[in-house]
């Protein structure tokens, strides 16, 4: 079966893979691809049908196709590691079903947009990092940060122990957590940092392509074939 999609890794948590992927998810659907998403496993809430969780708003940018549940079979309460999670319910990540889980969006969709948990290296079960499903998934990487001071070192650091894991880095996302304040003529502005973080690292990764996303975008900007670099 062909497997076209996109992982989207953060280089931490809280830098705005959510909002990175529905974006790609409703750039692609724009499109006119059918676009499956998946997130392996979520902690802090209690259903995937729940409208804050990632998976509700992935399943929403796709159009809403199969169900949330589809989206993200495995939910945990406690807002904390996805595998301390399930053990303070009383239970533990189903490893297998992390990975099988995303089998049913293969032959639902042209393209699928999965959403790691936390950065790279972060476990997802108590075997199982993001980075191992990353290598099993067999899909290029978005690497997502904040578009805040430090995205060139925290981004180079995910890209470079991503290639160093052999798994293929196709674009990098620098996001817009919080409006941004201050006047672009600020070097010091979120914008202007934004904007020359973006260009010193697509300067040091020649082959990536580098977007920002605007906190308020609900699509990405044009200039990257979202559906090309998901080998759609
Ligand atoms: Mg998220």
């Amino acid at each position: 079966m062909k497997r076209a999609g996109l992982f989207v890794v953060g280089t931490d948590t809280g830098v705005g893979k959510t909002h990175v992927a529905a974006a790609i998810v409703r750039t692609l659907v724009t499109a006119g691809r059918r676009v499956g998403v998946y997130k392996p496993v979520a902690s802090g809430c209690t259903t995937a049908a729940d409208i804050a969780s990632d998976a509700w708003q992935l399943w929403d940018a796709a159009g809403r196709p199969l169900t949330p549940e589809d989206v993200c079979p495995q939910v945990f309460a406690a807002p904390i590691a996805p595998h301390r999670s399930s053990r303070h319910a009383g239970r533990e990540v189903d490893e297998r079903l992390l990975r099988t889980g995303l089998d049913a969006w293969f032959s639902a969709a042209d393209v699928v947009v999965v959403e790691g948990a936390g950065g790279l290296f972060s476990p997802v079960g108590a075997a199982t990092l993001v980075s191992d499903l990353a290598r099993d998934f067999r899909l290029p990487l978005v690497i997502v940060d904040a578009a805040r001071l430090g995205a060139v070192g925290r981004s180079l650091a995910t890209c470079r122990a991503a290639e160093a894991e052999g798994l293929e880095v196709a674009a990098v996302v620098l996001s817009h957590t919080t409006p941004p304040t201050g006047v672009v003529a600020d070097p010091a502005s979120a914008v202007a940092i934004a904007r020359d973080s973006a260009a010193d690292i697509a300067s040091r990764l020649p082959t990536i392509p580098v977007a920002i996303l605007e906190h308020a975008a609900s699509r990405m900007p044009p200039g990257i074939d979202w559906a090309a670099i998901a080998r759609c």
